[in-house]
């Protein structure tokens, strides 16, 4: 094969990826999961499963040869992939939406994540990928990007207790982190004071969650991932939209069940 010779996989990285060059360029990185292999190029994230780390690996190939690059992730947010324009409604959240199955539970979850990673000072450059996944992040108190275990940092048993107290290597000092996550504390907010009004009360986010699975129950995931723009974005009051989206979640799981066993 071609291309077998053109990529070479590395050693095994922290968090379990493999670093990945292409015609002895670095091209990004492909890692395992659930049995499948997943290849990334920074700036283009793809979610095709692949058989085998030969596959995935191929997948990089191709997408040089298709004219995409890896991007430093702080440069700019990721470009559309020319094969797949993004809807321009999209362009400023998509990557953020979860890296699971589009369900409601699923993007509570991540809105909950992300409103803890606000306080931690952690900003996410891809969508959540569940607790046990690697998740990239970009530290805010130093600029510092990588994978982190959202199981690591929300703490044993989500006690809100990050694992371990290290953020990473080579960040800012530890005296200095507290006055730092003191200092960007004083942007969160308990009202939502973005230009695009994202839901924090709880009718808000009973209407966008009926949205949404309205949209996925006629089939149409980019009309559902657009409507999920209010619980994707990133927002000053995070805080108090989770806890508004977590009790309009449990509100329609409650108003559901009666309704399911009527059925049966
Ligand atoms: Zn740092
Ligand atoms: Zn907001």
């Amino acid at each position: 094969m071609e291309d077998q010779e053109r990529y070479q996989i590395g050693k095994r990285e922290e968090a379990g990826r493999y670093p990945v060059t292409v015609d002895e360029n670095p091209a990004g990185h492909i890692y395992r999961r659930h049995g499948s292999w997943y290849a990334v190029m920074p700036g283009h994230p793809t979610s095709t499963a692949r058989p085998d780390r030969y596959a995935a690996a191929a997948e990089l190939v191709r997408m040089i040869d298709r004219g995409q690059r890896p991007t430093i992730p702080t440069q700019a947010p990721a470009p559309a992939s020319p094969l797949q324009p993004m809807p321009h409604e999209l362009a400023g959240y998509a990557h953020l939406v979860p890296d699971l199955r589009l369900t409601l539970a699923n993007l509570v979850r991540a809105a909950e994540a992300t409103a803890r990673l606000d306080q931690l000072a952690w900003t996410p450059l891809t969508g959540y990928p569940g607790a046990d996944q690697p998740w990239l992040l970009r530290c805010r108190l130093c600029g510092w990007e990588g994978y982190r275990f959202w199981s690591h940092l929300r703490g044993r048993n989500g006690d809100g207790i990050p694992r371990p107290i290290t953020r990473h290597p080579g960040c800012i000092p530890v005296a200095k982190q507290k006055i730092a996550l003191i200092d960007l504390a004083e942007e969160r907010t308990f009202e939502c004071r973005c230009e695009f009004r994202h839901p924090t009360f709880l009718s808000e986010c009973l209407d966008v969650l009926d949205s949404i699975q309205n949209a996925l129950n006629g089939g149409d995931s980019t009309k559902a991932i657009v409507f999920a723009r209010g619980i994707l974005e990133p927002c000053s009051a995070s805080g108090r939209r989770a806890l508004a989206l977590r009790a309009a979640h449990d509100r329609r799981a409650n108003a559901l069940r009666p309704l399911k066993r009527k059925k049966s």
